[in-house]
């Protein structure tokens, strides 16, 4: 029987999403991202704001909610020369991947995870990789989470799950896990309040734009994250208008 839970959490929507999904599923879940010198700090600042809102809004899941940790992985800003780490435009390369691919990030992040996991007493680990919007990274895929699943386990001689939410969904689909999951949640404004605060709080653009505000939250409009996201809550929305949800515009 699985209790407790690390969520690789970077303030995003899919892992502010996957973060409320072990908080509904879990007795105790802790939180964990890394900094590699991210051109942009915004979505480290942008996590600290979901969880104090996480908190103040959802007290079933405050009660739940452990330690954060921030790992310092700098090393991956000195082996690997990506737009996210250097300031150059987000382009696809010869390879057929976006120039925002970072060989081996999420290897490294779960090998972490794994490691403070083990210490924490951790059992799950609970990542917000998707094959869905498929932006062609090699670690995002199912197969690549299986194959760390065995590793880490085999490897730490403990048995370790690795717990993918969004794996097979959609951004639509995710913006509606959240609303569901708030509904579940046993506070004020239930479904609207999670998707309410994942639209305020959280950050995805790859620009690090936070001026512009737009129905789905904040960001340039126009980067590929921007976009993912924009196409996912428009879907959202049509859908929830046409099954009778309510979402406030
Ligand atoms: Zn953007």
């Amino acid at each position: 029987m699985h209790t407790t839970a690390l969520v690789l959490f970077s303030g995003g929507q899919d892992s502010t999403t996957c973060l409320a999904y072990a908080l509904s599923k879990y007795q105790r879940v802790e939180t964990v991202a890394f900094d590699y010198r991210q051109r942009h700090h915004i979505e480290l600042d942008a996590r600290l704001n979901v969880l104090r809102e996480l908190r103040e809004r959802f007290p079933a899941w405050a009660a739940k909610l452990g330690e954060d940790h921030l790992l310092d992985l700098a090393v991956l800003g000195e082996v690997s020369d990506t737009s996210l780490t250097r300031d150059t435009a987000i382009a696809m390369e010869a390879s057929g991947l976006p120039n925002s691919f970072v060989p081996g990030r999420n290897l490294l992040f779960l090998t972490l995870a794994a490691a403070l996991a083990y210490r924490r007493g951790l059992q799950v680990i609970v990542t917000g990789v998707c094959e869905t919007d498929f932006s062609g990274y090699p670690d995002c895929r199912d197969d690549t989470m299986k194959a760390m699943q065995l590793a880490l386990s085999l490897g730490m001689d403990r048995r370790f799950l690795i717990e993918t939410p969004l794996m097979w969904i959609d951004k639509a689909a995710t913006w509606r896990m959240a609303h569901a999951l708030g509904a579940q949640a046993d506070a004020q404004g239930g479904g609207q309040a999670l998707v309410d605060l994942i639209v305020e709080h959280t950050h995805t653009c790859y620009l690090g734009e936070r001026s512009q505000r737009h129905a789905w939250g904040y960001g340039c409009g126009s980067c590929p994250a921007c976009a993912l996201r924009a196409k996912g809550f428009a879907a959202y929305r049509e859908y929830s208008l046409l099954a009778g949800i309510s979402t406030r515009l």
